[in-house]
């Protein structure tokens, strides 16, 4: 069956609703947006296609995130490596090569990746600059950045999403709306103390449309989460997505082939903290069916949990 093609008004529609991204990314790599630049189409949209565009489609263009991160800003937390055999590594995976597109548009201009500096070395310190932080092009659309939330002291767990969502950025705190509530169902369904952990995002601001950050608002950011994991010193790591479990660990592959294994990473200050992915549960609000899978993934993150005595 051929594939419906999509206008640029029906692109941004599906993006606002957080339609399946990967299934998006599937049409730009077949050329099915049309012209995002055509008359009628949302500005935002257009962005975000071109963006996706000019990085590959959404889910290949994260390896590229991750890897700037990891050279560009140093890469204090790399990871350390996964624990568990039979994961096959992501280089493993088979390569897929893009149509031949058009040349994109130029990528929206962005500062210099931020310093996290001397100020920021505690935790009051890294807060005021990351709300004050305007090295990225999602400053400028956002009520307010969003630091994070919870227990700063050594948590058992700190949970990294992906970006705010609308309700984040009115409230100013993660994981608020449905997602938030499905989480800490999950949480607390799998033994998991969701009262005491700490809750954060790999970039602060909040993406217009639910698109995905691109790789350069990802390099921007990803200090801020770096500081972060180095001053809360957490035991254990949930990443939840692709793109936080990739740029978290450095690592390539589509979500499923970083799913079911415990992996490592080393903070700033020498640390070390085990890893698991599972799935964005806006993602799991979208595609139910996933839920089981998720379970297994948090069933796994208790296993941990339980043996590290916590
Ligand atoms: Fe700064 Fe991060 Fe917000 Fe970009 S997303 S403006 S780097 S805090």
């Amino acid at each position: 069956m051929n594939a419906p093609e999509l206008t640029p008004v029906q692109i941004a529609w599906l993006q606002e609703i957080g339609i399946d991204r990967r299934m998006l990314a599937h049409y730009v790599a077949q050329g099915e947006f049309g012209d995002p630049g055509e008359p009628g189409a949302r500005p935002g949209a257009a962005a975000a296609v071109q963006a996706r565009a000019a990085s590959g489609a959404a889910e290949r263009s994260v390896p590229a995130a991750a890897a700037v991160a990891a050279t560009a800003v140093g890469d204090p937390a790399a990871a350390v490596g996964a624990r568990r055999p039979g994961v096959p590594p992501a280089a493993d995976a088979p390569a897929r090569v893009p149509p031949a597109r058009p040349a994109p548009a130029p990528a929206p201009a962005i500062q210099a990746p931020p310093a996290v500096t001397e100020a920021a070395a505690d935790w009051d310190g890294l807060r005021e600059q990351v709300l004050e932080c305007r090295n990225c092009a999602l400053h400028g659309a956002r009520g307010r950045a969003v630091f994070g939330s919870g227990d700063t002291q050594s948590p058992q767990l700190m949970v990294v999403g992906e970006a705010p969502g609308g309700a984040d950025d009115r409230a100013g705190l993660p994981f608020q709306g449905k997602a938030g509530v499905l989480l800490q169902a999950m949480l607390a369904a799998a033994g998991l103390d969701g009262e005491t952990a700490f809750y954060t995002n790999l970039v602060k601001c909040r993406p217009l449309g639910n698109r995905p950050p691109t790789p350069e608002e990802v390099q921007a950011c990803m200090p801020y989460l770096r500081r972060q994991i180095a001053l809360a010193k957490p035991r254990h790591v949930l990443a939840l997505g692709g793109w936080a479990a990739q740029a978290l660990l450095g690592m390539e592959g589509e979500l499923d082939t970083l799913r079911g294994a415990v992996h490592a990473i080393r903070t700033e200050t020498g640390e070390e903290a085990s890893v698991v992915v599972t799935y964005h549960p806006a993602a799991l609000l979208l595609r139910p069916q996933h839920k089981a899978d998720a379970w297994r993934d948090l069933s796994l993150l208790r296993s941990l949990v339980a043996a590290s005595g916590d």
